[in-house]
């Protein structure tokens, strides 16, 4: 009993010097993204992960772009629903894994924090979750944006009650 999801987000960086939020962190930064919500292009691709898993509409479809409702929006909210989705069907996190690809800045001094901070919204220990830096070595979109890939793995919530009901 067990179920899997993909996410995937890319932002552009913003033209003015912002804040840079990922994984629910603050990152210092030279630019931040340019988005609708807080621009957590992380926390972006793990709800639509854990959305994915369990078969319901993705993120955009949940919040879109077009609402004023959710301008400017803590994006560790759109986890937070995804994750209560989740339960509410049934299953638990079992691990999560993610890449954050961007020529800068720098995110090794950071992705512990990324892994605490993700580990609390999805209530699992730090040990389950994953966060991986790569670049792009100056091709593609590394200098202008930063792109997330997350998968995670579900478990049912009551494995053992559902095999003795099954007879397995
Ligand atoms: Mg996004």
């Amino acid at each position: 009993m067990m179920r899997v999801g993909i996410g995937y987000d890319l932002h552009r960086f913003d033209s003015a010097p912002g804040p840079l939020k990922l994984g629910g962190v603050s990152i210092p930064s030279t630019r931040g993204l340019a988005g609708h919500s807080d621009a957590d292009v992380l926390l972006h691709a793990i709800a639509d992960a854990l959305l994915g898993a369990i078969g319901a509409p993705d993120l955009g479809e949940l919040f879109p772009s077009s609402s004023a409702k959710y301008r400017g929006m803590d994006s560790r909210c759109f986890v937070e629903e995804a994750h209560r989705r989740v339960r509410a069907a049934g299953w638990i996190v079992g691990n999560i894994d993610t890449t954050v690809v961007t020529d800068a800045p720098t995110l090794t001094p950071h992705k512990q924090k990324m892994r605490q901070a993700i580990s609390r919204l999805l209530t699992v220990p730090v040990s389950a979750v994953s966060v991986k830096a790569k670049t792009t070595e100056g091709l593609a979109h590394g200098a202008k944006g930063i792109a997330a890939h997350a998968i995670v793995l579900l478990n049912h919530a009551t494995p053992s009650r559902r095999r003795s009901r099954d007879g397995r």
